[in-house]
């Protein structure tokens, strides 16, 4: 049985140990250098509210499990979770409207809430004044985690099952060789260790420096206030009756505390914390994660405060504290094992809302090999190189904060640090009057204004104005639906320049790509791959692109971070595996027209002879060498055509100029999108992820079963493709106004079916798309659902996929 050792006894390192020892792995020593349960840490002062609802099903999935752990624990005798329930309130429309959209989240968990009227919220929560308020979500399973509880509960059962816990010793190196941990060294001897889980909190940095690992990530601080003694609340002898509350609108959070409240608040400048000036351990009257109370910083939170709930006028601040915890550049946990030190595991940067449901993760990883949730948004190696610069994460951990009760847009771009990367043809986008989003630093057009004048032509276009306002239209134009149309007509020009762009080449590249991948790459030169990659489990760990450019030399289209690291970590000696992303460009030249285009300034052969679908070649492109692949995520005949950032910008000045005659347009990522969906081309990520098999998500056409072993193998022949028990299905509507974003609940009649994945008006069909996750008996064509739309219901219904082009007569033109 593999050693373990845990560094930190907050709620994390609580978890994994409890988590671990529960799966039969009993030796387990779990260090921390404070006292416990009141380590010093932030778990020892956390006030514990645990809101499920998120955007990320994630998230969801590891606040639910923490839950549903706490709610079953006690601490003799004293429960670790008091169930009083969350209450989200709202004091302005948009606001309002969100609330119904979080309900949605809720309820494809299968988790129950409720939009109630101000004077529900009041009966709730009496201390409201309903005047203010518009409105509230009640989610009766949210609750007080009681984080030192908690940490008691799960090491005394971790304990009772054989974990040693060293509290008062610190950590001071963690011991390697060849590249693997043998041990940790602390300041009362050295221990042996064949696995080290780093659950240091806000000293993540330091312990993880130890081996040399750099971990994205800071500590800020974070004001927490009682109040002296509310008369409102006078007699109250239990810990807390009245739901948690937060009033995101105020970046702030309320709890009750028998006759006082305690408030949260976001609503100050971020405070970040050098990690080797938190104090140590003893060194002052207070914890080390407590900083002093900077008041001025809780003025405007205090006069809110009293607004809100008009019983604080009678009440004092008591006293507050800035306390410090970690916040990370997306807001997710860092979740998993050094790529360079084989056995040394972080989970970092977790909530106590989510502190349960990562043990069991982490746990999972370690016992099984593999989490039982997707944590693809929470692993460690999912940044860009430029986003784990300590400028860049600085920044973006400090938004982060400022952010975290924000209610951001699906499609919202980071404010700063813009503009980050560029294509070598921004100056021309831009003056095209690209409007920029971002993806993964990129700036990438939306659309392009300079097209307006096609609206005129394209009277079908129009994106239908979304149903329930400014706020969910934002990020989309009109003019995309006329640069979707106007590309299935002439021929446009994309900017792919984000997407993921690695070299695979060396001696064993062939042998390397074909054991990971579901199809069979090993053809001739030149031909291209769509295929999966898959975990042991036959689970989808991403989709790719495999062109062979060389009898060992191959361009892999992937779709980020953790593809290129997931190839690197498996690479044999002779294979080398190289992100050609930054180095290079591509514009998809898609439409009937392309071929005319290209063939205007090409004397490579074009011909649909020479150069079929799913077919690669190294050309030029009047004077720029080019790869050109011949595929299209639009769905019209076209290549990808990449080449060098130094002559990025002449590509793109020889296709324009070439594409007149045509009328070449550029197209944005709206139009792009929407096509896209037409097709019925997944996204990773959206579409499907870590928790989907190939077969429910429609991409079984991507395995060749009849291939020698692959990932995954083993299991899809365990499968039936027929009888998977969901399916990724499409979903239309004709209601030019039933357009949604994603992440939508799916109903038939009052329950719950599903999710929506992607959604877009479909320009070409005519009709409103959601890709959607729902049981297998109601996948059938044809099939009535409803998707809940910021609390309205639209009908949908399962459709035949592609709604365009299913006989792909366009791409193989
Ligand atoms: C004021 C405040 C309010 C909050 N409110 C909420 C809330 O309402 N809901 C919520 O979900 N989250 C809340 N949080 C966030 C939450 O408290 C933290 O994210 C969470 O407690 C982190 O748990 P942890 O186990 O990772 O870290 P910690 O609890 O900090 O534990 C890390 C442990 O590692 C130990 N350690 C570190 N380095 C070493 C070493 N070298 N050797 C030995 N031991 C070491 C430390 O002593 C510490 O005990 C709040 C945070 C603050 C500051």
């Amino acid at each position: 049985m593999p050693r373990v050792v845990v560094i930190g006894a907050g709620v994390v390192g609580a978890a994994v140990a409890d988590e671990l020892t529960g799966r039969g792995w009993t030796d387990v020593t779990v260090i921390d250098q404070g006292p416990l349960p009141m380590t010093g840490g932030s778990s020892s002062h956390a006030p514990g509210l645990v809101f499920q609802a998120n955007s990320s099903r994630m998230m969801t999935e590891l606040a639910r499990y923490t839950v549903e752990k706490l709610c079953s624990l006690d601490d003799e005798g004293e429960p670790c979770f008091l169930p009083v329930g969350g209450l989200e309130i709202a004091t302005s429309v948009e606001r309002l409207l969100d609330l119904h959209r979080r309900a949605g989240w809720l309820a494809s968990h299968g988790i129950e809430s409720s939009v109630l009227g101000p004077e529900q919220c009041v009966r709730l929560h009496p201390l409201l004044d309903a005047a203010e308020v518009l409105g509230g979500l009640f989610t009766p399973t949210d609750g007080l985690a009681r984080s030192v509880r908690a940490v008691a509960a799960q090491i005394r059962r971790a304990q009772q099952r054989g974990a040693i816990v060293l509290a008062g010793r610190e950590v001071l190196d963690v011991l390697t060789e060849d590249g693997r941990v043998v041990g940790v060294r602390t300041d009362g001897g050295e221990l042996p260790a064949d696995v080290v889980v780093c659950c240091a909190g806000i000293w993540g940095q330091k312990v993880a420096a130890m081996v040399g690992l750099n971990l994205p990530l800071t500590p800020l601080e974070h004001q927490l206030v009682r109040t002296g003694s509310v008369p409102a609340l006078a007699g109250q002898e239990t810990e807390a009756v009245r739901p948690i509350l937060r009033h995101q609108g105020a970046d702030l959070y309320y709890r009750d505390d028998y006759d006082q409240m305690m408030i949260g608040s976001y609503d100050h400048r971020p405070i970040p914390v050098d990690v080797h000036d938190i104090a140590r351990h003893g060194a002052g009257p207070t914890m080390p994660s407590v900083r002093p109370f900077t008041p001025d910083d809780f003025a405007s939170g205090w006069k809110e405060s009293q607004s809100i709930l008009p019983a604080l006028r009678h009440a004092e601040v008591a006293d507050g504290f800035n306390g410090i915890f970690s916040f990370t550049t997306d807001g997710a946990p860092l979740i998993g094992e050094h790529r360079e030190v084989a056995g040394f595991w972080v989970a970092e940067a977790v909530w106590v809302t989510h502190s349960a449901g990562v043990g069991r993760a982490v746990a999972e990883c370690l016992v099984d090999g593999h989490p039982s949730v997707d944590l693809h948004e929470a692993e460690l190696y999912r940044f860009e190189p430029h986003q784990i610069g300590p400028a860049y994460v600085l920044e973006r951990d400090c938004q982060s904060f400022v952010e975290v009760y924000d209610l951001l847009h699906p499609l919202q771009p980071m404010d700063s640090p813009r503009p980050l990367r560029l294509p070598p043809f921004h100056d021309r986008q831009h003056a095209l009057g690209a409007y920029f989003l971002e993806a993964s630093g990129w700036e990438r057009p939306q659309w392009y204004e300079s097209n307006a004048p096609l609206l005129a032509a394209y009277d079908r276009a129009g994106t239908p104005i979304a149903r329930f306002g400014e706020w969910a239209s934002r990020y989309t134009s009109p003019i995309a639906g006329a640069e979707a149309l106007a590309t299935r007509e002439r021929v446009a020009m994309y900017d792919m320049t984000a997407l993921k762009r690695i070299e695979v080449m060396g001696r064993g590249a062939t042998a390397f790509l074909q054991h990971l991948v579901t199809g069979n790459i090993d053809r001739s030169v030149g031909s291209v791959t769509y295929c999966l990659l898959l975990d042991e489990r036959g689970r989808i760990r991403s989709d790719v692109t495999v062109a062979r450019l060389g009898p060992e030399r191959y361009q892999v289209g992937a779709n980020g971070n953790l593809d290129l690291e997931y190839l690197r970590a498996r690479a044999p000696s002779d294979v080398f595996v190289h992100d050609i992303t930054p180095g290079t460009c591509c514009i998809g030249l898609w439409g009937p027209a392309a071929r005319d285009v290209i063939t205007s300034v090409s004397h490579d052969d074009f011909s649909n002879k020479g150069f079929g679908y799913f077919r690669a070649i190294e050309a030029h492109v009047a004077m720029v060498p080019v790869t050109a692949m011949r595929l299209s995520y639009v769905g019209e005949l076209g290549w990808e055509i990449y080449t060098s950032a130094d002559l990025g910008t002449k590509l793109w000045d020889t296709l324009w100029a070439a594409g007149q005659e045509h009328r070449v347009l550029a197209g944005g990522r709206a139009a792009f999108s929407s096509m896209r969906l037409e097709k019925g081309y997944r996204s990773f990520g959206a579409d499907m992820t870590w928790d989907h098999n190939p077969y429910e998500a429609g991409l079984g056409f991507a395995v060749r079963l009849a291939k020698d072993d692959f990932v995954g193998k083993d299991r899809l022949e365990q499968l039936d493709p027929e009888a998977v028990e969901r399916r990724l299905v499409c979903l239309t509507s004709t209601d030019p106004q039933a357009v949604v974003m994603g992440n939508e609940p799916v109903f038939v009649g009052a329950e719950a079916v599903g999710y929506v994945t992607s959604a877009a008006w479909g320009h070409t069909v005519g009709r409103a798309i959601a890709y959607a996750w729902v049981p297998t008996h109601l996948a059938t064509p044809g099939t009535d659902v409803e998707i809940g739309y910021f609390g309205a219901r639209l009908p949908y219904v399962v459709t035949t996929e592609p709604l365009f082009d299913p006989a792909m007569t366009r791409l193989r033109g």
